[in-house]
Order: structure tokens, then sequence, then C-alpha cells
């Protein structure tokens, strides 16, 4: 079980992970879109997630989707 932190600008819990633009994952919030970076896995995408929100730095491009 993964555990994806809940996003640090909204509060929402409900967290998704998208495939990136450049083949990569990034974790994004449902609710108003903040983005993590972009990583090779979908693992480093949630780790680099849950520690930028902990550091609260979060102010990441948007994802592309297709
Ligand atoms: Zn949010």
């Amino acid at each position: 079980m993964i555990m994806v932190d809940q996003c640090p600008f909204c509060g929402e819990e409900h967290i998704l992970i998208n495939e990136a633009d450049v083949s990569g994952y990034a974790v994004y919030c449902s609710s108003c879109l903040a983005a993590g970076p972009v990583k090779d896995s979908i693992m480093e995408s949630i780790g680099a997630w849950n520690k930028a929100t902990r550091l609260e730095l979060l102010n990441f491009e948007i994802p592309a989707t297709t």
C-alpha cells in the first residue's frame, strides 16, 4: 500500500498519479491541480511528492494530459 500525503494547499486527500509527457510520472492533486516533480517511476514520484509537500516547496508545472 502506497501512502501519498494529502495536498499541502487545499488538504485534498484524493491525490492522483499521472503519466507525464516526457516518459515519467507525476503526482497531482485532483482538486487544485498542484503537481509534484516528474520522476521515472510511480514510486519515485510519490516519494518526491511526499517530500515536497513536507517542505512546502510545491510550485511545479501541471503534467500534461493526453
Ligand atoms: Zn490541492
